[in-house]
């Protein structure tokens, strides 16, 4: 069997911390509360566990495993389609196969994550963000049907946290992702516009 590099058991610990936490994003100092005291039991030969561990974690961004977008530090795992409990199982296999940009639509669509849905549908209610847009029905429950974007991908980088969410009707969705790029971009630029005038 192959031996585990200490990177890949950085990489191992990352997508657990995520999971655990619901999120994927984080700083070094959850990172470090989380296994610091884990890893230096488990390489007892290495004195700067924490420049050990920075420096890994900085060989997953470079291989944009990780992205760091906002300045404070805060990392973001992108390169995971997902994280296993956000998706349906049976889309699993089919969304991994994908690449990252193609992945997107369909994680979000698939993802059966309360957290981003709550905390975009608390933050914008149920109505597409699109202006003007009226396009949603009832579902069963009586609840309208919304989809949530992420306004930056997750693959580019974007962040999992709410000035990046948003909420659309499946038509303006599909658009979002799908549209020419051009038609995409002016689009993207409303959507950040009204996202912020509603923070
Ligand atoms: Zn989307
Ligand atoms: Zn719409």
């Amino acid at each position: 069997m192959k031996k585990q590099t200490q990177r890949d058991r950085i990489f191992e610990l990352v997508v657990q911390l995520c999971e655990q936490r619901g999120v994927r994003t984080f700083v070094l100092k959850d990172f470090y509360d989380a296994y610091l005291t884990r890893l230096e039991k488990e390489w007892p030969n290495n004195r700067h566990m924490k420049d050990k561990i920075r420096q890994q974690l900085q060989e997953l961004r470079q291989d944009k495993i990780l992205t760091f977008v906002d300045g404070h530090g805060r990392y973001t795992l992108s390169d995971v389609p997902n994280l296993m409990d956000e998706i349906e199982p049976e889309h699993f296999n089919a969304i991994k196969k994908l690449p990252p940009d193609k992945r997107e639509y369909l994680i979000e669509t698939y993802a059966r994550d309360v957290k981003w849905k709550k905390m975009a549908h608390e933050r914008f209610g149920f109505h597409c963000l699109c202006r003007n847009c009226r396009n949603t029905f009832l579902r069963e429950d009586n609840t309208p049907y919304i989809e949530v974007h992420h306004i930056i991908p997750l693959c580019d980088g974007g962040e999992d946290h709410i000035e990046n969410l948003s909420v659309l009707c499946a038509h303006h969705h599909r658009f979002a992702h799908y549209a020419q790029y051009d038609e995409r971009e002016i689009f993207r630029e409303q959507l950040l516009k009204r996202v912020r005038s509603l923070l």
